[in-house]
């Protein structure tokens, strides 16, 4: 019996069923993914009892020195990974890591721009019930109507106009490549800083296959528990120049002692990224992606923008008939687990908005490749066109409950 379960029955309960859902259902969640047992276990050590407020060799705790080389070697593989002079590995989420560089570049009241939330965009993005959206002056840009792609002559007009401080590109819900370089150049012609939130799309960058934002921008964000398949965190990269600055505001301006166990997570986690087999993972998730969204399509689903060149894409399921909630609810009886999500130029209202998100992330990492997604694709298909037959979704939970079990979950099942 293990210690939790003889402790505290309770939790360990619900922590049993929550494993059983995470290998029974099929996790289509665009931010979510299943981190390696090796990642589990650095994050499930002792290390979580350390105080290590400061840096690796300027501590406000003595007894750093473990800490000091684990955090030495995340800051060295992040920077190795993602072609940067510095990382800061200490946000303990994407938020907080969003919150670090608008913290060190921008003045209470300033302008910058984002992307519109309803358009993809993030809540950090200037939301205005999040910190984003009321200490600063968020002014945001969006996609095109009629191709859903980003709308660079938008983005540069709204620059003229407001002249921020900070330009923030990056999003949440956006499932084409994002070009950085032009975004730069926006930057460049009116003095602002560049931000790059690449949260979502972070392992894709690391695996080459999307262009690195690193390259062209002040500030690159990220959290490391989405493609990037690590603990879940955040972390800031930048150049040598703004180190400083940079590392004064996660610590002492925002945060207490770093959460040691996460960052040996990350650590763990970029070092799994340096690994060739990782480039493979991630062209398999933009490789099932495709796929994925063929089927939908043939089955009368409209994506936005037509389709996917990342790991995500946006389902309009109302030429089927449906909202974004009742597909939601409807998939997750299936054992099919997905979000509502608002698509551009939505009618309708955030809470049952007209899309659901769909990501090839975490069924990739247990393995999956093109011909189950063309099953999945079905499996979807079949249950959102029968929402009023819960015999259908529960059918199909069973199928699926059978299929999943050919496919080991990292840290769940023996490798
Ligand atoms: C997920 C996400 C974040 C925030 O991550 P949390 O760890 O949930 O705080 C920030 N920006 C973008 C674009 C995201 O997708």
């Amino acid at each position: 019996m293990s210690a939790l379960q003889q402790s505290d029955s309770a939790v360990w309960s619900a922590i049993q069923a929550e494993i059983g859902r995470q290998a029974d259902g099929l996790e289509l969640i665009a931010s979510e993914n299943y981190t390696s047992a090796a990642v589990l276990e650095a994050a499930g050590t002792v290390l979580t009892n350390k105080y290590a407020e400061g840096y690796p060799g300027r501590r406000y705790y003595g007894g750093c020195e473990h800490i000091d080389d684990v955090e030495s070697l995340a800051r060295q593989r992040a920077c190795e990974l993602f072609g940067a002079e510095h990382a800061n590995v200490q946000p303990h989420s994407g938020s907080q890591a969003n919150m670090s560089v608008y913290l060190t570049v921008l003045q209470p009241g300033e302008t910058y721009l984002a992307m519109d939330l309803a358009h993809g965009g993030h809540l950090t993005h200037g939301m205005h019930l999040n910190f984003s959206g009321q200490l600063y002056n968020a002014v945001h840009y969006g996609v095109r109507e009629d191709d859903h792609r980003i709308d660079f002559d938008h983005v540069a007009k709204l620059a003229r106009e407001h002249r921020p401080t900070l330009i923030v590109a990056g999003a949440s819900a956006y499932p084409r490549e994002i070009d950085h370089p032009k975004f730069a150049e926006i930057a460049r012609e009116v003095g602002a800083l560049l931000m790059v939130d690449m949260a979502h799309y972070a392992g894709l960058v690391a695996a080459g296959l999307h262009n690195n934002p690193v390259e062209v921008a002040d500030y690159v964000t990220s959290t490391s528990h989405k493609t990037l398949r690590g603990p879940r965190g955040g972390f800031v990269l930048t150049r040598e120049a703004n180190a400083k600055d940079l590392d004064r505001t996660v610590f002492p301006g925002m945060q207490g002692g770093p959460l040691c166990h996460i960052v040996a997570g990350k650590a763990v986690c970029f070092g799994e990224a340096q690994q060739p087999e990782f480039r493979e993972y991630a062209a398999a998730v933009i490789d099932n992606a495709r796929v994925l969204a063929e089927t939908l399509v043939a089955g009368g689903l409209q994506l936005a923008s037509g389709g996917t060149d990342n790991h995500l894409m946006l389902a309009d399921v109302t030429p089927i008939g449906l909202t974004g909630k009742i597909a939601e609810e409807t998939l997750d009886r299936a054992g099919i687990t997905v979000n509502k999500n608002m698509i551009p130029f939505d009618q309708r209202k955030p809470l049952d908005p007209s899309g659901i998100r769909i990501g090839t992330a975490a069924l990739t990492t247990r393995g999956m490749g093109a011909d189950d997604m063309r099953r999945v694709g079905a499996w979807i298909l079949e249950v959102l066109k029968a929402v009023d037959d819960a015999g259908v979704a529960e059918r199909v939970r069973g199928e699926i409950a059978e299929f999943t079990g050919a496919f080991s979950v990292p840290g769940i099942d023996p490798a």
